[in-house]
């Protein structure tokens, strides 16, 4: 099937304009007759329910948690770009946009991301209104600070909380249709798969975790808002129950997988402490605007930090790219961070670690005035490390955070499934190869508060809204696939623990489809991953019974998937042949030791399709054209 973006015509700053204006409208009585399935209920998932209950439409929300509130979002701590330049710095809807395409190492679509930029000034708005308690400059304009990419200040906070006080707003408006009787909220359900019925998305099948009942669920169309993948990593900065299993099984129903390989790894994280930790924690960002990462210039060099000179320091960031110094975006620093690392400079016990040092700032602003910016950030520090960063440099290492691989969208969030829509995380759109800090927010909001409600429309008021059932031969079906997978899991009976299997799919992952990757070894975890998945489905140990909670074997079902899912990431990083963003192959790199792209081969979106189990997925590609910012080398010097 031939890749249509349905990308509108005109000038890139009209089109969703004309857009907006073009799609069909569903008449505000007939709204009610359309049901709408929303999966998660995150930021995207949560702002898209309330928005399209808001509008009229009837909804039903679905989380695996116990209450819409305690989405991963919430963990979101940094900030949420827009470009309001309250400032003055200079800051425009062009800049962000053009910050984000180049942030992306050009690997992100000019009109989505254009659409993005616009549309970050309204989110801004919208929060302000519900009552997010945005931080305020001493006038009382809401304040700015700086985050990586960019040489303005447009990330709006609320310490570091960010996505807590956002998702607080979304949940209460969410909530809000709930009390109404819009929405329909199902907490505690695990989507296992899509219902496709007559070519379209029709439903979902839910596992109710309580009791292991299996349930269909049908609706005019279906959202899917599940968040990113980055736990197939096993370590990473994720919410623990991150998984990959809605989209996925989407995608073995039709929906294609663009760019899995695009992972993010965050350059400020807490460095991993032992072979048993199951959790990575993140030291956001915004550490960086005042905090100076530096490493020993002598290799092996074993002083604690306080005995090590100026002049024998290296602030290997600020010498490197004096125009953006520590605030390089999340692939550049992270990079620098393991160079500097393998080259015997790294600190702390394992030599996996820099610092991240904030005593300039500290004699410069004085103690109160960084405590009352990152108070809660350095007293999570201590309560981990149980070191003070106000008297000792924190010590932090990349580690995985994000996934800018998602299902694939056209303009409208539709995948290749009719009526299925994907937002948020869940969806590749936006952020190329390299997502900048502070803009996973932002999209997630654009995709649920302004974009979806009115291209739903577009799709809706061609479907006739005749109550849409379950009694189709396709949910019977698909429930009864999913009842077998839940029989097969059970029936495994080996001896090994899940988290075990899954803790040696991470570190493959993470070994050889890192931060830095190259053929050989791609090719031999491919291997590796194969037959990883083979022992899991002959030795896996899924106690307990489905007629019960039973979290062994809904972690089985996810691990399961993930190590499918492995080898789709390997095979796309294997297929790109070139280094962009946060996918590094060694074979292609500047004499800096910079991602060197290959425009004239790959500059598009690889969109995979399933062919069917035990074979090859068949790729497609959408080609990108750039005509307002121009390919180039990033340069952040
Ligand atoms: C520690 C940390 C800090 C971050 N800080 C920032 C920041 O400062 N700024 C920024 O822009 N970004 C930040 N990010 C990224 C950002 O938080 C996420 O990208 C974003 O919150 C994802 O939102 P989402 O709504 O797409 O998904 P999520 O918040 O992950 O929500 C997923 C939802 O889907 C549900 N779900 C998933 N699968 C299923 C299923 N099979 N069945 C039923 N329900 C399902 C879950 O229950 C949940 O409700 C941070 C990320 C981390 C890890």
């Amino acid at each position: 099937m031939p890749l249509d973006a349905k990308i509108p015509e005109g000038h890139i700053t009209e089109k969703w304009d004309k857009h907006r204006f073009s799609l069909k409208l569903v008449n505000p009585a007939n709204k009610r007759k359309y049901d709408v399935i929303v999966v998660g209920t995150g930021l995207a998932g949560a702002s898209a329910a309330a928005s399209l209950a808001e509008l009229g439409y009837s909804v039903k929300a679905f989380c695996y948690h116990d209450s819409a509130r305690r989405a991963h979002s919430i963990a979101a701590q940094g900030g949420i770009n827009a470009a309001k330049n309250y400032t003055n710095e200079g800051d425009s809807i062009w800049r962000l946009f053009y910050d984000t395409v180049k942030g992306g190492d050009f690997r992100a679509r000019e009109a989505n991301v254009y659409r993005l930029a616009q549309i970050s000034n309204n989110i801004i708005d919208q929060c302000t209104a519900q009552g997010v308690p945005f931080a305020r400059e001493y006038g009382g304009l809401l304040a700015n600070r700086s985050f990586g990419g960019a040489q303005v200040s447009r990330t709006f906070y609320a310490r570091g909380q960010t996505g807590q006080q956002l998702l607080l707003g979304a949940y209460s408006a969410l909530m809000r249709q709930v009390a109404l009787g819009k929405v329909q909220m199902f907490p505690r359900r695990e989507m296992l798969d899509l219902v496709v019925a007559d070519g379209k998305a029709k439903g979902i099948v839910v596992r109710n975790m309580i009791d292991g009942r299996i349930e269909t669920h049908a609706g005019h169309a279906v959202l899917l808002c599940t968040g990113g993948y980055g736990n197939v990593f096993y370590l990473s900065t994720n919410a623990m129950a991150s998984n990959v299993t809605a989209t996925y099984r989407a995608y073995k129903k039709g929906a294609y997988f663009a760019n899995p390989c695009f992972t993010q790894i965050h350059p400020t994280c807490i460095p991993v402490h032992g072979t048993y930790q199951s959790k990575l924690t993140l030291m956001s960002e915004s550490l960086r605007n005042d905090g100076r990462v530096w490493v020993p210039k002598k290799a092996g060099d074993q002083r604690p930090p306080n005995q090590i000179p100026e002049e024998e320091r290296d602030y290997y960031l600020e010498r490197k790219y004096p125009s953006f110094g520590n605030l390089v975006p999340r692939d550049v620093a992270s990079r620098n961070a393991k160079q500097v690392c393998d080259e015997g400079r790294g600190v702390g016990e394992t030599g996996l670690a820099v610092y991240l040092d904030f005593s300039d700032a500290i004699q410069r602003d004085g103690r109160a005035t960084i405590e009352k910016k990152y108070g809660n950030l350095f007293a999570m520090y201590e309560k981990i490390t149980a070191d003070d960063p106000y008297q000792m440099p924190m010590m932090i290492y990349p580690a995985v955070h994000y996934t800018m691989g998602g299902l694939w969208v056209d303009y409208n969030l539709m995948s290749t499934v009719d009526g299925l829509f994907v937002l948020g995380e869940a969806n590749f759109s936006d952020h190329g190869a390299n997502r900048l800090g502070a803009s996973a927010l932002m999209q997630g909001l654009a995709d649920g508060y302004f974009v979806i409600p009115y291209t739903i429309g577009g799709y809706l008021a061609g479907e006739s809204w005749d109550k849409v059932t379950d009694d189709h031969p396709a949910f019977v079906e698909t429930a009864a696939g999913v009842r077998e997978g839940v029989k097969a899991l059970l029936s495994i009976n080996g001896s090994r623990t899940v988290d075990d299997i899954h803790r040696e799919l991470g570190q493959i992952m993470w070994d050889y489809c890192g931060m830095s990757r190259n053929n050989e070894g791609l090719a031999k975890a491919r291997g590796m991953v194969q037959a990883l998945r083979e022992e899991f489905w002959q030795n896996a140990l899924v106690p307990g019974k489905n007629e019960d909670l039973n979290q062994s074997l809904e972690k089985a079902g996810r691990v399961a998937d993930f190590l499918e899912f492995a080898e789709l990431m390997i095979l796309d990083a294997l297929e790109r042949q070139e280094s962009c963003g946060g996918h590094f192959n060694e074979a292609f790199q500047t004499e800096e030791g910079e991602a060197l792209r290959d425009d004239d081969h790959f500059s598009y979106v690889a969109a995979w399709e399933f062919s069917g189990d035990g074979k090859d997925p068949v790729l497609h590609k959408e080609p990108l054209e750039f005509e307002h910012v121009h390919l180039a080398q990033r340069s952040y010097k």
